[in-house]
């Protein structure tokens, strides 16, 4: 694969649609291999496409296990082509799109994908064209405003999906979701009421926040769900829990992903739905962190500090403020490794911001130096697609691996694919 600018490799919405150079897995070469041919002095984007197909697989296989369901990619979280081609091998048909840009690019790629506008705030011209260009039938809301702009820019369409964005009090996600989408309770029956009026499919959706290391907060979402549903007196034809389905870091090992489906089918079975009704799921990370890691460069070594040739303005933004660590490997193809003890380390990114720090900690070998390779694991979700150009830094590389996922998470199972 080429060396590219990064704003158009790895942040496909901003360049026309690439399509079949990068759509197709050809996962030849290792980590370490890629690290020794291109020695990159760039951040290298290693995407795993065995793995996000396998992932991918075992999520549906769990889900389709548990309910009547459709699991729905939330495209935000990666939107890389490559990524999107190996979650379409594995078996996910549907997509969560949120603005029009996703939309092409789903829509171009994959004819046959369903696809879904699940923001909730949506442009007049972004509803039409979803609607009148691209095929997009379901569409969510949480506010009449919202139903009202719905109905007029698809002139009142009759075969309408509307989905009533349920807000959720605030819960322990890692990332807390509550603030900003979604209907209280009372405004949430009278939409899940207005919408049955006007479609002939509705449902309610809801998050429970992302990173969310709690089964038993879906349990208690679709309790409320219920409720909604119950004062409303209606009949639905979709419940969508959302995403925020976990996976590992350094330090969290989430409950298995079977936990989080058996917590999902206990939930929808106290619901009495009417058997017709399909049960959704909008995963995001628990799809694509583990299939995608970075390859970074040392370009500096102070104590423990180390300076490298990506940071939060690049693929690391969840390494900066939000605290996330990273599982790391040193790669160092052309010498000896040097003992095995580990040390906490902190990162530098490469701009000349002070604020592009990464206080980890990440551990690595005791002798780490300038010129060795680092690779960061658990981030092909909120990774690159977060990448900016500031300070001139917008150069990376994307590669193609067959390497399992430097950490494991619980529930899915992943095949190594040495060719
Ligand atoms: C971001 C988002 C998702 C995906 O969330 P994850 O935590 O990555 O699974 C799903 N649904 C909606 C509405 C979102 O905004």
């Amino acid at each position: 694969m080429g060396f590219i600018r990064s704003r158009s490799a790895v942040a496909p919405l901003r360049r026309g649609i690439p399509l079949s150079s990068s759509a197709v897995p050809s996962a030849r070469t290792s980590v370490a291999q890629a690290v020794a041919l291109h020695r990159p002095e760039d951040p290298m984007h290693c995407i795993r496409p065995g793995v996000l197909s396998d992932t991918a697989r075992s999520f549906i296989e769990a889900f389709e296990g548990a309910v009547a369901g459709d699991v729905l990619y939330a495209v935000k979280c990666n939107p890389e082509p490559a990524v999107l081609r190996a979650l379409w091998n594995g078996g996910v048909r549907h997509f969560d799109v949120a603005s029009p840009g996703e939309i092409r690019l789903v829509r171009q790629m994959f004819p046959e994908a369903v696809l879904h506008y699940m923001h909730p705030v949506k442009g007049r011209q972004a509803i039409r064209a979803a609607y009148q260009q691209y095929g997009v039938r379901d569409f969510v809301l949480d506010s009449m405003e919202e139903l009202e702009k719905i109905l007029e820019e698809t002139g009142n369409a009759s075969d309408l999906g509307l989905v009533i964005r349920l807000g959720l009090p605030k819960g322990n996600a890692v990332y807390d979701l509550s603030g900003k989408f979604g209907a209280p309770f009372e405004e949430a029956v009278a939409l899940l009421r207005a919408a049955r009026a006007a479609a002939p499919k509705i449902g309610l959706s809801f998050h429970v926040g992302s990173q969310m290391l709690e089964p038993a907060a879906y349990e208690r979402a679709l309790e409320l769900a219920g409720r909604v549903i119950a004062e409303a007196g209606v009949a639905i034809d979709v419940l969508d829990v959302g995403g925020g389905f976990p996976v590992s870091y350094p330090g969290v090992t989430p409950p298995p992903l079977g936990d989080f489906m058996a917590a999902i089918a206990r939930g929808v079975a106290k619901l009495a739905l009417p058997s017709s009704c399909r049960i959704w799921c909008e995963p995001g990370r628990a799809l694509v962190a583990p299939g995608v890691s970075l390859v970074v460069q040392v370009i500096k070594r102070r104590g423990n500090e180390l300076f490298i040739n990506d940071g939060v303005y690049g693929a690391l933004s969840d390494a900066g403020v939000p605290g996330f660590r990273f599982p790391a490997r040193m790669i160092r193809p052309f010498e000896a490794m040097g003992e095995d003890a580990t040390e906490a380390f902190s990162f530098y990114g490469p701009t000349c911001d002070s604020a592009d720090k990464m206080n980890g900690p990440f551990h690595l070998p005791a002798d780490v130096k300038a010129g060795d390779w680092i690779e960061l694991g658990q981030l092909g979700a909120y990774g690159s697609c977060l990448r900016t150009a500031f300070n001139g830094f917008d150069q990376a590389r994307v590669v193609e691996v067959f390497d399992l996922p430097l950490l494991e998470t619980p529930g899915y199972r992943l095949e190594e694919r040495v060719a």
